[in-house]
């Protein structure tokens, strides 16, 4: 998913509630009062004309190459507006206005879409990376944020009350996004996905002919597009402004990690750790990552000690002589002391995602280890991220579109080429490294059975039911009745069922 190699030399620090500068706009009239139940039963009511308000970017402004630009620099577009909403009433307005001047929309909060299909050419971007509220309970155990927080802002946030929410790895990752699709980490078997922790949410969708409105969605209220937000929320549904999540106390942790030079032990080390890791405490949550010459192995033992991470670990480690460390500490700590700045990180990427029921036979493994040795850079890696018998094998209360549950693990091969800032100049690896992608998610096709939508497959087929098997029926029901005319659209959205 991400080098994690080099994780460990800088610790990141989180920019929580950055202000931001507010170019005035004429407030659009508010929303008419037509039903709320997202029925589509107004579907001809007509809305008064919008208009655009919240941090508006244009093609003109000075600042508009960096407010557009995504973290993979592999895709590069050209909207005709971004528009940063600083509160709910922005997304409305940005909404109706995108319908009613019938211009291409896209939705984005974190950047870090794989395809780069959070942004669209000569279309709207409504951003939402500036709402940054956050409200934690710590009697209730439950956090309200805004839909703007990345990953590490929420670890951090969390952290300081020694409560948690799984997240996926890097914290510059949309806690929106990665939420929404799903969203496996270290935390995976102890918590469950992140979805399975979302318990309610503010969203924006679309209403009538052509225009919006703020839902509140729980478990009693809109329950069937809570059901489908967890795990096929993105830019399919509506524009959610904020998220609330069950959080569970955690106060420490304990963080391995080990280093195998070279690819020698990769049989061993693999197989062993696809027999044991899925299968050990729940509290533990741990990745591979295949370099071109080095295994690196990450473990996260949830309010675990030092000893006892050895041991979980112990058959993985007893394989080959790899050096190990451990460090034990607050989960907000450790998190952030794992992140790489994005500066430092290349400039284009492409993955290829895939789950798995039944452990690699010696010919896959053996296939990876063929691959890695003729990775197109130093930064590719085969990641692989452990679930077998932990908690996300059962669904929260009200279920989720995530589906797949009784995978063995998760792995994708990943390819990163090209520096940051310097256009073009990965040019001469992108078809190298888009065919080793290709081919070598092609080699491991026999081997795995699922996709996972936050890392999407561009032409893959029957993604509907690799992402979300027998769901998408389901969701295409869903979808025709909160979005009936198909406003939110891009190259793997969900169609609305045809009735
Ligand atoms: C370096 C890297 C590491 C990653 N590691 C992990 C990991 O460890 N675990 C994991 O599960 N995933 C991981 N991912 C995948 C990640 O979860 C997805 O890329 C995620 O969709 C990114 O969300 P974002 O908000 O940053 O991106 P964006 O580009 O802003 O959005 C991604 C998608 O979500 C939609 N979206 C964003 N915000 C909203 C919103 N508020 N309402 C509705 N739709 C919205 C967008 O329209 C787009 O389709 C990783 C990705 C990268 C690039």
């Amino acid at each position: 998913m991400r080098d994690l190699s080099r994780r460990n030399l800088l610790k990141a620090t989180a920019a929580v509630g950055a202000g931001a500068v507010v170019i005035p706009g004429v407030v659009a009239g508010s929303t008419p009062g037509i039903a709320a139940d997202g029925s589509g039963s107004s579907i001809g009511a007509r809305f008064p004309s919008a208009k655009l308000t919240g941090r508006i970017v244009r093609p003109s402004d000075p600042g508009y190459g960096k407010a557009s630009l995504g973290w993979d620099e592999l895709f590069v577009r050209y909207p005709l507006v971004i528009v940063f909403a600083q509160e709910t009433q922005d997304v409305v307005n940005a909404l109706t206005w995108a319908r009613q001047n019938d211009v291409a929309l896209r939705v984005r909060s974190g950047r870090h879409s794989l395809e780069g299909w959070s942004n669209v050419d000569n279309g709207i971007v409504i951003d939402v990376s500036e709402l940054k509220s956050t409200h934690i309970d710590t009697a209730s155990r439950t956090a309200r944020v805004g839909a703007g927080l990345n990953q590490l802002e929420a670890v951090t946030a969390l952290g300081k009350y020694d409560l948690a929410v799984t997240t996926g790895t890097e914290g510059s990752v949309g806690l929106s996004g990665a939420t929404l699709g799903g969203g496996l980490g270290f935390l995976t078997r102890y918590l469950g996905m992140a979805c399975d922790n979302l318990i309610g949410a503010e969203i924006v969708v679309a209403s009538g002919a052509d225009g919006a409105k703020a839902i509140e969605v729980d478990p009693w209220n809109h329950s069937d597009l809570l059901w489908a937000l967890r795990g096929a929320g993105n830019g399919n549904f509506g524009i959610v402004t904020a998220l609330t999540y069950k959080v569970a106390p955690l106060k420490s942790v304990a963080y391995l990690q080990a280093t195998w030079e070279g690819l020698d032990d990769l049989y061993g080390v693999f197989d062993t750790w696809q027999r044991t890791a899925p299968f050990a405490d729940h509290r533990l949550g741990s990745q591979l990552e295949i370099h071109k010459s080095q295994i690196l192995l990450f473990g996260v033992l949830a309010e675990g000690s030092e000893a006892e991470a050895r041991e979980l670990l112990g058959p993985i480690l007893s394989i080959g002589n790899p050096e190990v460390t451990v460090q034990t500490g607050g989960w907000g700590d450790t998190y952030a002391g794992f992140q790489i700045p994005t500066e430092d990180e290349p400039a284009n990427w492409k993955f290829f995602s895939q789950f798995t029921s039944e452990p690699f036979p010696r010919r896959a493994i053996s296939l990876i280890r063929a691959f890695m040795e003729n990775a197109p850079s130093d930064d590719s890696n085969f990641f692989t991220q452990a679930f077998g018998t932990g908690a996300q094998t059962q669904e929260p209360f009200g279920g989720a579109a995530f589906p797949h549950r009784d995978a063995l693990f998760y792995s994708e091969p990943g390819a990163g080429w090209g520096t940051r800032g310097e256009p073009d100049s990965g040019d001469a690896v992108t078809p190298i490294a888009q065919t080793w992608i290709a081919e070598f998610s092609q080699a491991l096709r026999p081997y795995v059975n699922g996709a996972y939508v936050n890392v999407p497959n561009i032409g893959m087929a029957e993604w509907e039911t690799a992402y979300w098997r027998s769901n998408f029926r389901r969701l295409r029901k869903i979808k025709a009745k909160y979005d009936p005319h198909n406003v939110f659209q891009y190259e793997q959205s969900i169609p609305p069922a045809t009735l």
